[in-house]
């Protein structure tokens, strides 16, 4: 089941109206106090802002849960669709209408759980979409089952005696992937990071997939507490042509120059966990996008009627 949420500003065709961050949400989102989605909704808002982007000249859409309400909190076209589904709709989307800016929005379960087939494609695809995947290591929205991203002993309804597995990387298995072209990890406690994340993100033309270490206080409320508490946990990734947000030289002490270029450096640093890594880990430019690819020239309605009819004549008997 989908359902479409639209909501346009009243823009006037002549006036050019400023549009501040508090413009592009509708309205309150429905999550618990202290939930990390309201930091990465929080982020989106000041990304739109800061590029103008026009509420009907965009879409957003989800897949199901806690972080899959984006679409009805934000000002723009919006599919909340089904679970694991949304990589597929949006890359139809984009296809059919290119000239939209498409953020796709996406939990762990959502994603690297039912949604990991078109996942792993939709990253080879390379469509220009801006992916991100809100990571709390649950499944929130039915109230506590483990996912694939759940640290391996952590307790849930699925995994009474503590979860069997070690959790799954996203960014290790997106980088695993041919033709990955972007794949940062910011964190929803820096906002400042998170929001220049979103940025270079949002500039890169092709796939660029952001997942965002994500709080739920409500089912995992200890998983990133250490790393929130003591930033010397936390490395920073620098570069030129990666993440430089300002003010955080005197709160992150690690920082490390990482050419977001070298894919071997940046599957070495996605597989170890001696500490949190917030950066780019890899992107380039360059890559082939599927919906440029597959770009059409546009065909008139005559000539639509012309190649339908020659079709129905291959059937004639
Ligand atoms: Fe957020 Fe967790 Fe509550 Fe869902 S259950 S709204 S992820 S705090």
């Amino acid at each position: 089941m989908s359902s479409i949420a639209i909501s346009l500003l009243d823009l006037e065709a002549d006036n050019f109206v400023c549009l501040e961050p508090e413009d592009y949400q509708t309205r309150e989102g429905k999550w618990c106090a202290g939930c990390g989605d309201f930091g990465a909704l929080n982020a989106v808002k000041r990304l739109l802002s800061s590029e103008q982007l026009q509420p009907e000249k965009m879409a957003f859409v989800s897949g199901i849960g806690c972080s899959s309400r984006f679409p009805h909190y934000v000002n723009a076209y919006g599919f909340h669709g089904i679970h694991g589904r949304a990589l597929p709709i949006a890359t139809g989307l984009k296809l059919a209408r290119p000239e939209l800016d498409v953020f796709v929005v996406m939990g762990d379960g959502d994603c690297t759980s039912i949604g990991a087939g078109h996942w792993l494609h939709a990253t080879r695809y390379n469509p220009n979409l801006t992916v991100l995947l809100l990571d709390n290591n649950i499944y929130g929205l039915t109230k506590n089952q483990t996912s694939p991203t759940t640290p391996q002993g952590h307790t849930s309804n699925t995994t009474p005696r503590g979860s069997f597995l070690p959790a799954l990387n996203p960014l290790q298995a997106t980088l695993g992937v041919s033709n990955a072209s972007f794949v940062a990890q910011t964190a929803d406690w820096v906002p400042a990071h998170l929001y220049a994340t979103l940025q270079a993100a949002y500039e890169h033309p092709g796939f660029s997939f952001v997942r965002i270490l994500q709080r739920c206080p409500k089912f995992t409320p200890d998983v990133f507490t250490e790393q929130v508490k003591n930033p010397d946990l936390t490395e920073l990734l620098i570069h030129e042509d990666g993440v430089n947000a300002p003010g955080l030289d005197k709160l992150f002490k690690a920082r490390r120059e990482h050419d977001p270029k070298n894919l071997d450096e940046a599957r070495a640093l996605a597989q170890r966990t001696d500490m949190l890594r917030l950066g780019i880990f890899f992107r380039d430019d360059s890559f082939p996008v599927y919906d440029e690819i597959r770009a059409v020239s546009p065909v008139s309605a005559e000539e639509k009627t012309t190649r339908l009819e020659k079709e129905f004549d291959r059937y004639a008997v």
